[in-house]
């Protein structure tokens, strides 16, 4: 193994609590698309890894997408023994993002396996793929992966595992879990399956390691409700995630380990988990430090301020997401100026050092009057507290009924948000202004509704893809925007919500 990496590895590896170090007879390489500060922040990838671990002869160890340098193709190697990454007998990849799709090419290549599954043969591990990306679209990694696995993993890895054992070969394993829920064999299965589901009794999901060099240093993640109720038009989780599950209370506080000193609560719409206040108090009493994910503006109250200040909250954190009333209202988002305002009157009275509110731009019918009402709405926000914008482009995803809906076009969310970086510059460092690039949101977008040939795309990148690269590889794939296309073959419809 490179020097270099034996010691990022060591000192990785002393930085954690409840790494797992295992020896049996069936070896799975759990490995992520992108660093292993962003995986560690994944609960997704922490229940994998614990779950196969939990086989008596299943072990199962971590791989992360190194710099190249560190892991040529064939060298990368796991952080609990150091063996070869693609020496195991199941590779499992978790994969959240959409633009994590060049990195499962370089993660396949990086453990000498090769990215295509037809390029693999019987001796080769079995190529499972999971994670939000495949609940939300799973077809551009359909020349990858052996299997996806689609929706929560919570009952499909012992099923995995036992078919594991019985089969003598991979296609017989591939013929035993055909037909699973959750399973989708891109070789054979027309159809996307439906999504398995996890019952109440088997969550919370919570972290396996506590690591020092995550995105959430030292934090303690549980996953305190699973799906949303709320119909907002533009977001998956009330379809990704299925049915809402509030885990109760006292299943949330058991988890988290005695010694634990922040604790980071996790849901899709945490604000509406019932018992929030009281796992909130019942944390501070015991003297650890808390976090959440986000908080609706419409469900904030002094109450919940004071809980999350007190646990160490310095930040509000709100997403308004429709930058006028009227797309708010169309997004069916449930949030309006009052909500927002108070929050930020909330936020000031109780001392936050800010408060974060997030935005899309480029919406179905958006126009110039309601970017106007945006800044001239932030104007009001900043009288009340700093407020820090943070600007993304809307990107359509299939299962919402904005499935067909195009994308707004790289020129014009450029060209608004200049606008609002000009109209609001004058009111630093009361607001500052953050966004993320057009151009790399029309990616996401190809490939949040494209098929296996944008997975074909991906592979033809080579390392620091570049948005010329990407547009290269989709012409030579013969890529034309899906809306001008039928879906992919046995794709499931679009979900018009209510
Ligand atoms: S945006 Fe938030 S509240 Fe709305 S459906 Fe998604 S998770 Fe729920």
């Amino acid at each position: 193994m490179n020097d270099a990496l034996r010691k990022r590895i060591q000192h990785r590896l002393a930085g954690e609590r409840g790494t797992i170090f295992k020896d049996a007879p069936f070896r799975v390489t759990v490995a992520y698309p992108n660093t292993y500060a962003v995986a560690m922040a994944s609960l997704g990838f922490q229940t994998v890894y614990r779950l196969f671990n939990a086989e008596p002869d299943f072990a199962a160890e971590r791989a992360f997408l190194e710099d190249a340098e560190l892991a040529p193709p064939g060298r990368l190697v796991t952080y609990e023994s150091g063996r070869y990454a693609g020496d195991a007998h199941v590779f499992g990849i978790s994969v959240a993002f959409e633009l994590d799709l060049v990195n499962v090419v370089r993660l396949l290549r990086a453990a000498g396996l090769e990215p295509l599954r037809e390029e693999r043969d019987a001796r080769d591990p079995v190529v499972l793929v999971g994670g939000p990306l495949t609940s939300s679209n799973p077809w551009p990694l359909a020349p990858f992966a052996d299997a996806i696995l689609i929706g929560d993993g919570e009952q499909t890895v012992p099923l995995l595992a036992e078919a594991y054992r019985q089969a003598a070969s991979k296609a017989e394993f591939l013929d035993l879990i055909e037909g699973m829920p959750g399973v989708f064999l891109p070789d054979r299965d027309a159809r996307e399956p439906h999504w398995a589901t996890a019952p109440l009794d088997e969550l919370p999901v919570y972290s396996q390691i506590v690591a020092e060099e995550s995105e959430f240093p030292g934090v303690f993640l549980v996953e305190a409700e699973r799906g949303c109720p709320r119909p907002c038009t533009f977001c998956l989780a009330r379809t990704m995630y299925g049915p809402t599950r509030n885990v109760p209370a006292e299943r949330v506080l058991e988890v988290v380990p005695e010694g634990v000193a922040k604790v980071g609560l996790v849901g899709a719409a945490l604000s509406d988990y019932p018992h929030i206040k009281r796992v909130g108090r019942a944390l501070l009493e015991r003297g650890v430090k808390l976090s959440v994910s986000s908080i609706r503006a419409d469900r904030v109250d002094a109450e919940l301020a004071a809980i999350l200040k007190e646990g160490g909250l310095r930040t509000f954190t709100i997403a308004s997401d429709g930058p006028s009333q009227r797309l708010r209202d169309l997004l069916k988002k449930q949030i309006t100026e009052d909500h927002l305002l108070r929050a930020a009157e909330i936020a000031r009275d109780l001392g936050f050092k800010g408060y974060k509110l997030y935005q899309m731009i480029g919406l179905p019918t958006e126009t110039d009057d309601d970017i106007s009402e945006m800044i001239a709405f932030t104007r009001r926000v900043a009288e009340i507290t700093p407020v820090a914008l943070g600007i993304s482009p809307f990107v359509p995803k299939r299962h919402t009924p904005h499935w067909g809906d195009r994308f707004a076009g790289i020129k014009t969310i450029e060209a608004r948000l200049k606008r609002i970086q000009k109209e609001l510059r004058k009111l630093r460092p009361r607001v500052e202004v953050r966004s993320t690039s057009a151009k790399w949101a029309w990616i996401e977008a190809v490939i949040a509704r494209g098929g296996p040939e944008v997975g074909l795309a991906a592979l033809r990148l080579e390392e620091g893809e570049s948005f010329a690269g990407w547009k290269r590889a989709l012409a030579e794939v013969g890529w034309r925007d899906p809306l001008t296309l039928p879906e992919p073959e046995g794709a499931a419809l679009p979900l018009v919500l209510g």
